[in-house]
């Protein structure tokens, strides 16, 4: 007689972050257990030794080192500036973002109260930021927010019902003659080389690729394409994806959306999603190991 590991063996195993040997086969249940012991105690021990080296090395889940290496580099090489804004937000800003009432995401809002909601993205708040810092500055505005924003998920193993965006947009810079986005602009279908300084790119999807090439060399991940997308809210995104995975939605404008905020002049702006990166840097099957939890720290369980 066969068996294999029970389903609770196998939940045990998967939370431990087994890769592998759920299918296996054993003559016996003797067997079987002998196995299951085995392979969860290595398990524990190495989850153990993460934990350990995390507290006295590490110090920072990859979550967190992602933020902080984005940040650095919008700061330090890109000339961004840094705003903190509310999370909570008035309902009405959703639909100047139309996300109507027929909208899918409109179903994924948590409100609070009748007239206010969490934030599901950044860039209701970061369109005011850049108008109202555009106006005072009289020039270029670079800036981005890093900041949780909530939906209501069907809990797919890459989705999270609050998770981490990070969202930079630049205001107000002439692309030259590509204002139509630069939709004839070489190498979108796949990761392409963009243009480093925003004063050279012929148009905002140019600069996006820059952007997304330094952004993704700034968080140590070297294999990405990019990918068109149609979106509700902004019309075409270009996404970086990794193995199937999107990490991240570029979008630009001149935009029909702006003059509901009073923008009018070119932008193009990414928001990541810290923990899809943290997820794919570590190579985890589920966001859940390395989103805010008490169950999770840096991709390894607490149960241990
Ligand atoms: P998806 O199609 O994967 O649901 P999206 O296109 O709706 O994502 P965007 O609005 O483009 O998401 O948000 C920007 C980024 O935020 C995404 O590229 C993704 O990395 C991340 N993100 C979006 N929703 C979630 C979520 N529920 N949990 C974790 N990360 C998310
Ligand atoms: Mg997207």
């Amino acid at each position: 007689m066969s068996v294999m590991f029970t389903t609770t063996q196998k939940e045990r195993l998967i939370e431990l972050g087994a890769s592998k040997g759920g299918d296996a086969v054993f003559e016996d249940a003797a067997a079987r257990d002998a196995a299951f012991r085995d392979t969860e105690k290595h398990l524990v021990e190495a989850a153990r030794a993460k934990v350990a080296g995390l507290l006295r090395e590490k110090r920072m889940p990859d979550s967190a080192a992602v933020i902080r290496h984005l940040e650095d580099w919008l700061i330090s090489e890109e000339n961004f500036t840094k705003v903190t804004t509310p999370t909570i937000i008035p309902t009405e800003m959703l639909d100047r973002m139309t996300v109507t009432e027929d909208e899918p995401l409109r179903e994924q809002i948590f409100y609070v109260g009748s007239k206010r909601c969490l934030r599901p993205m950044l860039a209701p708040n970061l369109y005011i930021m850049m108008r109202e810092l555009g106006r005072i500055a009289k020039e270029p505005v670079r800036i981005f927010e890093t900041g949780s924003c909530f939906r209501r998920e069907s809990q797919g193993a890459r989705h999270l019902n609050e998770f981490t965006m990070l969202n930079c947009v630049e205001y107000g810079v002439n692309y030259g003659e590509g204002s139509d986005g630069g939709a004839a602009s070489a190498g979108v279908d796949s990761a392409g080389e963009g243009c480093a300084g925003e004063m050279h790119c012929a148009s905002p999807v140019e600069r996006l690729e820059g952007l997304a090439r330094s952004a993704m060399g700034a968080v140590g991940i070297d294999h990405y394409s990019l990918e068109r997308e149609e979106s509700t809210v902004y019309g075409e995104t270009i996404d970086i994806v990794v193995d199937g995975v999107e990490l991240a939605s570029c979008s630009y404008g001149p935009h029909p959306l702006d003059a509901n905020w009073g923008v009018f002049a070119p932008w193009a702006g990414i928001g990541f999603g810290i923990e899809r990166i943290a997820m794919v840097l570590g190579g985890h099957a589920t966001i859940k190991r390395v989103g805010r939890s008490t169950s999770f720290i840096d991709g390894a369980p607490l149960n241990i």
